[in-house]
């Protein structure tokens, strides 16, 4: 993976947690295999760096919670974080819009009398 591609991938894997952060406090096993399941497949290396960041710039808040005896840190979504996420869903639908079409290709096969 070259390096660009490698930002969007990790820009995406930020949204991704943000937006499951956001539903429920999330814990890096666990989105791990979230983030498996969509393809996207990272280490723990990768992962628990950038959750460590997000909660740094103030995007998430950890605790600490004993779970069958194993303590686990668990990220919830802060404040400041809902703002970002709001934002960021806004300039995904808009660039989504842009990048992948309005409308499938179909549509506009149908609609040939305008090119007349
Ligand atoms: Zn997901």
């Amino acid at each position: 993976m070259d390096n660009l591609f490698r930002n969007f991938f990790l820009a995406f894997v930020r949204l991704h947690l943000l937006h499951h952060a956001a539903e429920e406090p999330i814990y890096g096993v666990a989105m791990l295999e979230e983030l498996a399941r969509h393809g996207y497949s990272l280490s723990p290396g990768t992962l628990y760096p950038i959750l460590h960041a997000m909660e740094t710039s103030g995007y998430l808040i950890s605790k600490r919670q004993n779970v069958g005896g194993k303590v686990r840190k668990y990220y919830h979504i802060s404040g400041e974080g809902r703002v970002a996420l709001q934002t960021l869903r806004t300039q995904v639908w808009e660039l989504a819009r842009e990048v992948l079409k309005e409308e499938p290709p179909s549509l506009f096969s149908t609609n040939n009398e305008k090119e007349t």
